[in-house]
């Protein structure tokens, strides 16, 4: 099994974590960045054959190649903590552990999917689903798509969808127009985001709407949808849904940080409760990439000792956060849309648990233990995180592996000595 060693140790590749390797790179400190993608950059800047990178992503990638003291490792993901200071991975190669002196949570965030009835067909996807496939060259050409859900999310998907030739029909945002006259109303203070609206805003957009079931046999033609007070039948060969995004925290959570909304708590500096270990982006709170950026800045200032270089970015930071309070105020969640499902709709679809199995349960142990709910391929982060919204449960105390791994990796869950990186 590999070991490595470095001072400090950057967690997800995306925007936040991008921007702390490079602020921390300025201390000449050894850094590793890791990420599961093939490819760093995260969810905003996926990369894939019909991507299309703008020049930020551009400059932070090219930036980060050219860094001697900071070693990325793509297509590697973290799956335990395997002593103190150490963190075990999986890759292609097989498994190793890296000890850090300190160590940087930017894991990001994750779309919520909610179950409504056929939410499981062939041709509905998540919204961001449904762009990372678009991004990996899914063409589109000829189909009519619907995008429901909620949040700013849904613009930048169906833009995506339309450059991959497909015809949004229907953009349906379960806010109010009430919420959303507001919301454009106080956007004169992120000019950028007056730009970026105006550049995504689609015709079919439609406040007040919401998917009531997707229609179809062997896979999706249709979906009936409330819009304001009506319900229409629109007919489509794809849906794409999501309803906002969860902060990824199951590694913060293992490791014991102090969990505050269901996100990482931080300080000032972004250190979470515990020493040495910093948290940057969205898996301390769903605040779009401006603010990822800026929260990653800090923590690699802050995390490499560079104390008074992150303080010059904390009014950056408040500018950002101001948006994301806008942006959460804006898009909360009708609490019509949990009673969407019926008891015999799927919860958990990676074992084919519907909603009637799981709510007659207390708690989300009680329920995988009379059930296989959470024990498919996603461990649970889409259904438990379904059902924290729907039933008003506690999210479960992840366990190792965080993702399911290979038997070699399993057997090597015990600490190694260090070695340094080449
Ligand atoms: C599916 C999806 C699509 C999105 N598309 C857009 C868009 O088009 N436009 C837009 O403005 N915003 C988009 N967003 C929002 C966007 O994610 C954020 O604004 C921004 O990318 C947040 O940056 P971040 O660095 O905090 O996290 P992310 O960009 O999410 O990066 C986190 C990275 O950490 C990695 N990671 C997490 N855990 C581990 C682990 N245990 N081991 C290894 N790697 C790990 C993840 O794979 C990911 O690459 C999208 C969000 C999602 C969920």
């Amino acid at each position: 099994m590999n070991n490595v060693r470095c001072e400090v140790l950057i967690i997800g590749a995306g925007p936040a974590g991008m921007a702390a390797a490079l602020a921390a790179s300025e201390s000449q400190k050894h850094i590793v960045m890791l990420d599961d993608n093939p490819r760093p950059g995260g969810q905003i800047w996926r990369d894939g054959p019909a991507a299309v990178l703008p020049t930020l992503a551009q400059f932070y990638r090219q930036a980060i190649t050219a860094l001697d003291n900071v070693t990325l490792l793509s297509g590697t993901k973290v799956v335990a903590q395997s002593g103190p200071q150490q963190l075990l991975y999986e890759n292609d190669k097989g498994c190793g552990t890296i000890d850090y002196q300190r160590l940087i949570l930017c894991c990001g965030a994750r779309e919520l999917l909610l179950p409504f009835p056929g939410w499981t067909l062939p041709g509905v996807t998540g919204a961001g689903g449904l762009q990372a496939q678009i991004k990996n060259g899914l063409s589109l050409q000829g189909e009519r798509v619907v995008i429901a859900g909620s949040g700013p999310l849904l613009l930048a998907v169906a833009d995506s969808v339309t450059q991959a030739g497909g015809k949004v029909t229907l953009l349906a945002e379960q806010a109010s127009v009430t919420s959303l006259a507001r919301f454009a109303s106080g956007l004169w203070h992120w000019p950028e985001k007056v730009r970026q609206s105006l550049r995504l805003m689609n015709r079919h957009y439609r406040a007040n709407s919401y998917v009531l079931e997707a229609q179809g046999q062997q896979r999706l033609t249709a979906v009936r949808v409330q819009q304001g007070g009506k319900v229409r039948t629109i007919d489509c060969s794809r849906l794409a849904c999501g309803f906002g995004l969860v902060a990824n925290i199951e590694l913060a959570m293992l490791m014991g940080c102090r969990i505050e909304n269901a996100a990482i708590a931080v300080d000032d500096m972004q250190q979470t409760s515990i020493t040495n270990l910093y948290a940057a982006g969205e898996c301390t709170g769903v605040g779009g990439s401006e603010l990822a950026l800026a929260e990653g800045a800090i923590a690699g200032y802050a995390a490499s000792g560079n104390i008074a270089s992150a303080r010059a970015l904390l009014e950056k930071r408040s500018k950002w956060q101001r948006f994301a309070a806008a942006v959460s105020q804006t898009f909360v969640l009708n609490p019509r849309l949990k009673t969407l499902g019926t008891a015999d709709t799927f919860l958990c679809r990676c074992e084919d648990v519907s909603l009637g199995q799981i709510s007659r349960h207390k708690g989300w142990t009680a329920a995988k233990l009379n059930s296989r709910c959470g024990m498919g391929a996603c461990q649970g982060k889409i259904c438990a995180t379904a059902a924290r919204y729907l039933l008003d449960w506690p999210l479960p105390q992840p366990r190792v592996p965080l993702t399911p791994v290979r038997l070699e990796t399993l057997v090597n869950l015990t600490p190694q000595p260090p070695k340094d990186i080449n």
